[in-house]
Parts: structure tokens; sequence; C-alpha cells
């Protein structure tokens, strides 16, 4: 058979379009896979590690501690601050909220919801003071209700409070505010871009999960904080 000019003019579309399946296959294929994995790995929720549970020894896992380990998860999630800049927070929380939580902040972050801080409490010595003062959302800390012999639903993870500085904890006469140097957001019409109100995204995801917000409280308005029953 003589050669066919045209044969190997067809010949080559098979040829590239086998080029192309090879580059979907070594290339594209496994960098849309690297991409989904490094998405999903932004936000995440595991046993507590052990790095992460001796430096909670003696701060938001104080001596006494009641609250099985195995009962605590440690998450990893993306969030944007007001000024834009993304940041790799972390939390712990109670089992039960992981995923909660994880579709919460992937919501916020996906709509750049601004959250300044995220980091363990333990870094400010548990103290909540100086945490809230610090702008820091946070979820477990074995403590009682400030001025009470209470135990704060943060006692076994199943609280969060978010940008608490802008969204302070207020006493029912007004007087007491916490932490004291966010008494002036104690005044709800001041705008912040840290400042939750009802109905907002962050509102309305934490409802839609089956939370509570502080802020609806009577007793006393505690802006910052969520809670699961
Ligand atoms: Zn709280």
């Amino acid at each position: 058979m003589g050669r066919n000019p045209y044969f190997c003019g067809h010949e080559t579309i098979p040829l590239s379009m086998k080029q192309i399946l090879i580059l979907l296959l070594i290339g594209l294929l496994p960098f849309k896979y690297s991409m989904a994995r490094s998405a999903a790995n932004d936000f995440t929720a595991c046993a507590l590690p052990d790095s992460v549970f001796a430096l909670m020894q003696g701060r938001s896992y104080k001596v006494g501690c009641g609250v099985p380990r195995a009962t605590l998860r440690y998450l990893r999630v993306k969030h944007y601050d007001a000024g834009g800049r993304e940041h790799v927070g972390e939390l712990v929380c109670h089992k039960d909220l992981a995923a909660d939580l994880l579709a919460i902040f992937r919501e916020l972050h996906r709509a750049r919801y601004p959250i300044e801080r995220m980091r363990l409490i333990d870094y400010y010595g548990a103290d909540d003071e100086r945490s809230m003062a610090a702008n820091n959302t946070s979820a477990f800390n074995y403590r009682r209700v400030a001025g009470s012999k209470a135990l704060s639903k943060h006692s076994t993870g199943r609280a969060i409070d978010i940008n608490p500085l802008y969204n302070p904890c207020v006493s029912r006469d007004g007087r007491k505010v916490q932490p004291a140097k966010g008494r002036r957001y104690a005044n709800r019409s001041l705008k912040s871009p840290y400042r939750i109100t009802r109905g907002d995204l962050c509102h309305r995801l934490f409802k839609q999960h089956g939370f509570v917000w502080g802020g609806d409280w009577r007793s006393l308005k505690d802006y910052q904080h969520f809670e699961k029953p």
C-alpha cells in the first residue's frame, strides 16, 4: 500500500489527543486533586494532638478538669481579618460542635467575614480577660462563669466567643463590661467591622446550626458568645 499523504495528517490528530490526555492525567488531574486536598486541609478537626494537650495542661485544661480528653477536638480553620489578610486559626471545642464549627467557618471564610484572631487561649495563660482584650476568638476553657460558681459552657467546649473585644459581655445594669477594654463597644450602635448584629451572617449561621446567641439573653448581654445546648 502506497503512503497516503492524508493518513499522516489524520494520524497526528489521535496523537495530539493522546498528548492532551497524558497532560490531563499527569498534570492537570493531580493539580486538581492537590487543590481539592489543600482546600479540604484548610478546615480540619482531629483528636487533640499530644503537643496541644500538653500546652493546655494547667491552662485551659486545669487541675481537676473532669472533661475527658476524648470529648474534645482540635480545629484548624482559615479566616480573614478586617484588613483582608488571611490567617489560619485554631480552636479546641467539644466533639459534638466540630462539624458545625467547620461548616460555619467555611461559610464565614468564603464571605470574608472578618475575624481578627483565633489562637488557643492557652497562649494567654487561659486568662479570659487577656484573650478577650486581644480580640481573640476561642472556645474551650475550663472555668467558672465570672462572678459565679457555675461552670461556663466553655468548660466543656460547647461555647465559642467571636471577636470578643468588639462584642463584650455586658451586665444587666450595664455597669460591668468584659473585657474592660471593650467598654465603648457596649454601645451597640457603635459601628466596627467586628460587630455582631442580629441577622448578620455570623448570627444567621450559628442560629442555623442550633446555637443560642448571648446577645439574645435578657439577664445580661454576651454579644461575643454562641453556645449549643
Ligand atoms: Zn462565651
